[in-house]
């Protein structure tokens, strides 16, 4: 597994790309909404590990629940897996808790799968797999 980027909550996308965009010296490199997360991504590149900002683009979205919870800030930490179904079943035969048993549609074409944060010492930790 390798850190392929990190997820960051935030309220509003416009004032955080240019906030982020000062401090990498470089723009985000693209916009992308998923819908069936009720998000809005942007990503940004910084070394070899991406940067996803997250804003909810509605209200039962997680980003909403996680921000109205937790406040903005770091919400996950993306691993690239070779193969995503064998590591959902590797997980899961350790004990590990998946949300996502089955691999979903993912923003930056990634299938991804998320682990339930309460078997991973509170960090949201998503797998994904670069689509073919
Ligand atoms: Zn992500």
């Amino acid at each position: 597994m390798r850190l392929e980027h990190i997820g960051i909550a935030v309220k509003n996308l416009d004032d955080s790309n240019e906030l982020f965009a000062a401090l990498f010296g470089e723009a985000h490199y693209k916009v992308e909404g998923v819908e069936s997360e009720g998000v809005l991504t942007s990503f940004f590149k910084s070394g070899g590990v991406k940067i996803e900002l997250l804003e909810a683009s509605n209200e039962s979205s997680a980003i909403a629940k996680f921000i109205e919870k937790k406040g903005e800030g770091i919400h996950h930490l993306a691993f690239e897996v070779d193969d995503i179904e064998h590591e959902i079943a590797r997980l899961t035969g350790l004990g590990f808790t998946l949300i996502h048993t089955v691999p979903k549609d993912g923003a930056d074409n990634k299938r991804i799968a998320f682990l339930h944060p309460k078997s991973t010492n509170s960090v949201l930790v998503e797998l994904c797999q670069e689509k073919s």
